[in-house]
């Protein structure tokens, strides 16, 4: 299914490199970059390259590359211990209504539930 953007969300502008972001991995169906507002060291998202606001929307080739990509990112920083995060909508604490992975690592002396 071909990529689909909305012009007014901050997600599709950082995939076309209107908003600058500290990139990761990019697939031809994936971004992924780190979080500007970090929980913790090495906070990162991913995100498809096809605007949907919820996981239920977005099509199964984007979701299926989307969590490699987490993995590639834990296994390159090293995190043992992490949280994998994934928000949708406002009542779920969604903020950006563009699907979006979390990755935040959790130092072992942090004892917080995110
Ligand atoms: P949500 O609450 O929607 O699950 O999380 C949205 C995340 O996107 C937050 O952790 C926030 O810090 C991050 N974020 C929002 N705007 C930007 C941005 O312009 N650049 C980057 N790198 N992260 C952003
Ligand atoms: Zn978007």
């Amino acid at each position: 299914m071909a990529a689909r953007s909305l012009a007014s969300c901050i997600f599709c502008k950082i995939i076309k490199g209107d908003i600058p972001s500290f990139k990761l991995i990019e697939t031809d169906l994936s971004y992924s970059f780190l979080d500007i507002n970090p929980l913790s060291k090495g906070h990162a998202l991913v995100i498809p390259k096809y605007h949907a606001q919820k996981l239920h929307e977005l099509p199964d080739e984007y979701l299926s590359d989307a969590l490699p990509i987490a993995k590639k990112i834990v296994t390159a920083i090293g995190a043992t211990d992490y949280n994998i995060l994934q928000n949708n909508g406002r009542a779920a604490h969604q903020l950006v209504d563009h699907v979006h992975f979390h990755i935040i690592p959790k130092p072992s002396e942090d004892k917080g539930l995110v």
